[in-house]
């Protein structure tokens, strides 16, 4: 494929172009810039005895026997330092706008109703045009390991099948907050993706809203689920099944491909392959087979563009949202291989280098190799 292409995203309707004769945009970050670290600190305050440094943990996984807040862990999680949301309930307590009690209003619309957004505010709940509200949330860090490790694939299949675990234990217990209405699962690794601490670690952070993205996708998924009565991510495993030519990796019960419109090259989705619309109805095993397939995708993701830096996302359905029979949870691995600029920035229009069928067979390669 030589001549520029563009492509639909089929989720959020996102509109990219391919452009592989577009050699070297100016702002591509080259092979030969692999991921910088955030600059070291003297003491890591993510490492096994440095417990003092971070707030006290609301989840651990711990030897039998020690202490909470004291080394013993194998993976703890406990509030950010530097929350971005406050977790005090404002005093008096502030309604949210356009929330009755405590989720967000028509968190999900019936995806048969034409016309009506999926997880949106109805413009009558707004009398104002400049909306603010107390940032009334969760923020917690998930510490992956008590040893100094920076790159996510180098735990070993059990860490990381523990990590993913630890995802659905923090989504469980805040979905109990009737007033948080999504929760936000990331991984920033590399300075250039957002790390500001090397040690490798997760991100959780529960809103009073349903993030912008989200909504998206919720939007694009309802359409189609009102147009063909099929989920469009269950479509899409089906398709990039059969086709193949996306497919990265797969096992019994996931598979990664690379994204059909990507807004970075050598962007990942990996998705359950049956119908699974929260993250939290996974399975002590299926977390342990998601948690292997992940860490082989990335590090043959690693291998291909020499240690990028990333960022994985989990994208599920909100909190107090039901089993949506249209919506499908993922987790989508970001690759920093440009430098958005003007154009993504401003218009959300993103141009992307490397065909993902060439990228699918390159980490096809790899992990053959
Ligand atoms: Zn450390
Ligand atoms: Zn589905
Ligand atoms: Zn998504």
């Amino acid at each position: 494929m030589d001549e520029p292409e563009m492509r639909r995203d089929p989720v959020a309707g996102r509109w990219v172009v391919i452009a592989p004769g577009r050699a070297a945009r100016p702002l591509e970050l080259a092979d030969a810039q692999p991921r910088c670290g955030p600059a070291s600190v003297v003491v890591c305050p993510f490492c096994e005895g440095a417990e003092r440094e971070t707030p006290n943990e609301v989840y651990a996984l711990r030897a039998p026997g020690s202490a909470p807040n004291g080394p013993g862990w194998q993976l703890r999680v406990g509030p950010n330092l530097y929350p971005a949301v406050r977790q005090e309930e404002p005093n008096p307590p502030t309604p949210f706008p356009g929330r009755e009690g405590g989720a967000e209003v028509s968190s999900l619309a019936p995806p048969s109703l034409p016309g009506k957004g999926v997880g949106g505010l109805g413009s009558s709940a707004f009398s104002s045009l400049f909306l603010s509200a107390p940032a009334y949330g969760r923020a917690e860090v998930l510490i992956d390991c008590p040893a100094h490790i920076d790159d996510p694939t180098q735990l070993s299949d059990a860490q990381m099948g523990e990590v993913f675990r630890a995802y659905r234990e923090r989504l469980t217990a805040l979905a109990s907050d009737t007033r948080l209405a999504h929760v936000a699962i990331f991984k920033n690794v590399g300075a250039e993706a957002g790390a500001s601490i090397a040690h490798t670690h997760s991100q959780l952070i529960a809103l009073p809203v349903v993030p912008e993205l989200i909504r998206t996708e919720l939007n694009g998924a309802a359409d189609h689920f009102a147009r063909t009565g099929r989920c469009v991510f269950c479509e899409l495993v089906e398709r990039e099944l059969a086709d193949g030519a996306r497919v990265v990796a797969q096992t019994a019960n996931f598979v990664a491909v690379t994204a059909h419109a990507p807004r970075f090259a050598y962007e990942m989705w990996v998705l359950p392959r049956g119908h699974e619309a929260r993250y939290e109805s996974i399975t002590d095993g299926a977390a342990r087979e998601l948690a292997g397939l992940v860490k082989r995708v990335v590090r043959a993701l690693d291998t291909v563009r020499h240690a990028p830096a990333y960022n994985w996302f989990l994208h599920t359905s909100p909190l107090h949202a039901g089993e949506p029979a249209h919506y499908h949870w993922h987790l989508e691995v970001m690759p920093r291989t440009a430098r958005p600029a003007g154009l993504e920035w401003g218009h959300g229009f993103h141009i992307v280098t490397v065909a993902p069928e060439r990228a699918a067979s390159e980490l096809r390669a790899a992990l053959a190799g």
